[in-house]
């Protein structure tokens, strides 16, 4: 990958080059998935992109393929993880009112009991 699309001091970026050792249940040249650290679900996991976007409100038109792919990829692992029959929520919380703390693009998949909606 182009340095360029890498942040050196991204947590997140860590996670996908391995600096930072996390279980990966799901990688490739893209894309890549690993467990929360503070899961809220009994499945929690984090769709990530290996390119270092900063949040959904900075993605550019180039990176349009890479949001559908981690959608994708969200499907397959959910699947995996046995609760696509009974349902999952994916979140992207872009910005300060979504409560982004981690300012490289992620999914939030989760699911393994009924999620309520409403907050
Ligand atoms: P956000 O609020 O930005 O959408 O969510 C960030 C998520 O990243 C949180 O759910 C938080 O628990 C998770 N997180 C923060 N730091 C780490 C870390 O070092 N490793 C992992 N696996 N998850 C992290
Ligand atoms: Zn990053």
């Amino acid at each position: 990958m182009n340095p360029e699309e890498k942040d050196t001091d991204c947590i997140f970026c860590k996670i996908a080059s391995g600096e930072i050792p996390s279980a990966l249940l799901y990688e490739d040249e893209d894309v890549v998935v690993f467990p929360d650290i503070n899961p809220l679900t009994p499945v929690h996991l984090l769709v990530i992109p290996r390119k270092h976007i900063t949040s959904l409100a900075d993605m550019a038109d180039e990176d349009t393929p890479i949001v559908g792919k981690m959608t994708r990829v969200a499907n397959q692992v959910a699947r995996e993880q046995g609760i696509s029959e009974n349902g999952y929520r994916l979140t992207i919380n872009s910005g300060a009112d979504a409560g982004q703390v981690v300012f490289h693009l992620h999914m939030h998949l989760m699911g393994g009991r009924h999620l309520a909606w409403k907050h």
